[in-house]
């Protein structure tokens, strides 16, 4: 029986993990789920995988979350310090899928009893790489890709050296607005950014594809799992989505990993690494498919791109300033006060405003990453208050 906890289960990475596990329910002992505020569903996910304990990350939600599990023997917790204690609870394996920075704490506590942490949550990467990997190193915990152009890459060096490696490429949808002309994107709408062509997914990330903030953060995320140097990573658009990153050695040879646009893929890879074992994926029919395309990304239409180079050459702790501009500025697009172009907008200016800040060449620890987070989300909001954008924005925003 293995033990396996699951942060973030009532998302999209979360309810694909559950879904995994729950077919197999007698090879595992399901230790602690957590969520949001979907308490039915973290609830019903609690009972049927006859969890030790569910967590909210929220305390005003701990009542509804009791009276769900009242007389089922689930243990019922609330807010960030429970997240912390779930983290603390022994697991042989811990699915990391909460969405953005708030997913940093637990899975760095994770860490810190040597267990493996399946991680989908690319923010902690992006935000503190250097502790996330130092933790792992130190306490003997094992951190295996999760999101799939990374989980492609790690399967693509199986038997290699990383010395031998050239470059890495990692694939990119080109997301909602692939085709639009470059003067329309301005105006794009929250329900246009929130539907992606190729993967199903939670609403944050699919618009973070739309924008290819996703895309920075997952060049930042290949650096600092991987080691490579910014120069040595690329991406290019790939509009099927079926390759999800190739890999490049010194001998000219092009190592591609292609599957269907299912997370059950990633995340039952590493359930089961070093493994392989059967998962329920659509196999690919590549007569069908028949040809796949690529193109280079627009710097023009994907800004977020260059400001991911910025963020890797600058280092230290200039990846928790783009990661929580971006989370702001995201924040703020989808509650109607901000336009959609506007968000790069923002990040660039809060990269620059703050470029300089001592607290940036700081020890990279918790706390830092934390005031350095902060601060970035502090001016996003400061810039906002001072720009025309921040006027009531037109009904269809809204
Ligand atoms: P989602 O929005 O569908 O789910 C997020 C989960 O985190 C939910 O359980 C939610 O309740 C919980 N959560 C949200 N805010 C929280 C907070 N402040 N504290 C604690 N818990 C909180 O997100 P998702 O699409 O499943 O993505 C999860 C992570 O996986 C993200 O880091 C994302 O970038 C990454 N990822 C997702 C996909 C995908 O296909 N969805 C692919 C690759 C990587
Ligand atoms: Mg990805």
């Amino acid at each position: 029986m293995r033990r396996v906890s699951i942060f973030g289960s009532t998302g999209s990475i979360g309810e694909n993990t559950v879904d995994l596990i729950a077919r197999d329910l007698a090879g595992y002992e399901v230790v602690a789920l957590t969520g949001g505020r979907n308490i039915a569903r973290l609830a019903a996910q609690a009972r049927s995988l006859k969890a030790q304990i569910a967590v909210t990350a929220y305390p005003e939600c701990y009542e509804e979350l009791r009276a769900a599990l009242e007389g089922s023997g689930i243990a019922v917790a609330a807010g960030p310090a429970a997240l912390i204690e779930a983290a603390d609870r022994p697991a042989d394996w811990i699915m990391s899928a909460i969405v953005g920075a708030a997913g940093l704490p637990p899975g760095l506590r994770a860490l810190r009893h040597g267990t493996v942490l399946a991680l989908a949550n690319k923010e902690s990467l992006v935000c503190a790489g250097p502790l996330l990997m130092e933790t792992a190193r130190r306490y003997g915990a094992r951190i295996l890709p999760v999101d799939s152009e990374h989980s492609a890459v790690f399967q693509a060096l199986v038997g290699e050296e990383t010395r031998d490696v050239e470059r890495v490429i990692i694939t990119a949808s080109g997301g909602a607005f692939r085709d639009w002309p470059l003067e329309r994107l301005a105006e794009a709408t929250l329900e246009q950014a929130s539907s992606h062509p190729n993967w199903d997914m939670g609403q944050r990330i699919t618009i973070d594809s739309a924008s290819m903030f996703n895309k920075a953060l997952e060049l930042i995320e290949t650096k600092e799992y991987f080691g490579f140097s910014p120069d040595q990573i690329e991406t290019i658009v790939h509009p099927e989505s079926l390759i999800h990153a190739l890999v490049g050695f010194a001998d000219g040879a092009l190592m591609a990993h292609l599957g269907p646009a299912d997370m059950r893929h990633a995340i039952g890879y590493a359930l089961h690494w070093p493994e392989r074992r059967d998962l329920p994926v659509e196999r690919l029919d590549l007569a069908q498919i028949s040809s796949l395309n690529f193109r280079a990304p627009c710097p023009k239409r994907y800004p977020a791109l260059a400001l991911a180079r910025q963020v890797m050459d600058a280092g230290g702790m200039t990846g928790a300033v783009f990661n929580g501009a971006k989370e702001r500025a995201l924040d703020h697009f989808i509650a109607g006060r901000c336009g959609f172009t506007h968000m790069a907008e923002l990040v660039a200016q809060t990269l620059e405003q703050t470029g300089a800040n001592p607290l940036l060449r700081e020890e990279i620890t918790l706390d830092n990453v934390r005031a350095v987070d902060q601060m970035a989300r502090k001016a996003v909001d400061e810039a906002l208050s001072h720009s025309a954008a921040a006027q009531p924005l037109p009904a269809v925003w809204i």
